[in-house]
């Protein structure tokens, strides 16, 4: 089986000393691609690195809602001069409203570039919706269908809103959360998507998952994917085999325009 890491953060400080060793064991858990997603500018130029040193990494740029302190005056000619030079996704970018305090006007409009830039530059973007999908769902309803597919990372929504999602150009993309025992609403959610429009991804290192042999760090990192997907396919009772396929075919259908340049792994 192959696998694509839809959405992960491989530049992050905890595990960057390790990289050689994430990539491998990666590899060996036939890990063809990791979208590794960029957080806030200060990271745009290591993203950019790692996917030049290793062919599996596939780079996303964007400011997460939760780093809008960081923005500095030049972020836009910042974002948009990474997304030109490299073949590139956008994200991770969204709205949060989990914190009560956070700027929700300033969260919408740069998210709303980011959408823009998604429909102009025509790339696929990794989208991070928390307690937000009201503004979310309006916001869609203002810029209208994706010219090329996106995805919600780490889906917590309702099943009921998948439908429209998915006419929208969005794929539904699936964690670790997945596999916890009390997770009842994503399993929900995992069965509605339609077969051609669910992926997998790790959101590495964060969102460990509930395995049965888990490491004392509990670090998240990309070999752990066939795990989630083996939970996944077991609870909403599809072969994991079909499973499998259909998530790596749908992540590849989404992320093709970053494969220009790759060579096979
Ligand atoms: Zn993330």
């Amino acid at each position: 089986m192959n696998f694509i890491d839809s959405h992960c953060h491989l530049h992050d400080p905890r595990i960057i000393s390790d990289l050689s060793g994430i990539a491998g064991r990666a590899r060996t858990a036939d890990i063809q691609y990791m979208v590794s997603c960029a957080t806030m500018e200060n990271n745009f130029e290591l993203t950019a690195q790692l996917s030049k040193d290793f062919s599996s990494i596939l780079p996303c740029f964007g400011i997460h809602p939760w780093f809008l302190d960081s923005l500095s005056d030049q972020w836009k000619e910042r974002l948009e001069q990474y997304l030109l030079s490299y073949p590139s996704g956008i994200g991770e970018t969204g709205l949060d409203f989990t914190d009560k305090m956070a700027d929700r006007d300033l969260q919408m409009a740069v998210f709303e570039h980011h959408l823009r830039l998604a429909m102009e530059l025509e790339r696929p973007i990794n989208i991070h919706i928390r307690n937000a999908w009201d503004v979310f769902i309006h916001i869609l309803k203002k810029m209208g269908k994706l010219k090329v597919p996106g995805l919600i990372h780490s889906y917590s929504g309702s099943a009921d809103m998948i439908p429209m999602f998915e006419s929208y150009g969005l794929y539904i993309s699936f964690s670790g959360s997945v596999t916890n025992p009390k997770a009842k609403k994503v399993v929900t959610a995992l069965k509605r998507v339609s077969k051609e429009r669910f992926v997998l991804e790790t959101d590495a290192p964060d969102i460990y998952p509930y395995l049965p042999e888990p490491q004392a760090s509990q670090l998240n990192e990309p070999e752990n994917l066939p795990a989630i997907a083996q939970i996944a396919s077991r609870r909403i009772g599809m072969e994991f085999e079909e499973f499998s396929r259909h998530a790596y075919d749908n992540s590849l259908n989404l992320f093709h325009p970053l494969l220009q340049g790759k060579k096979d792994n």
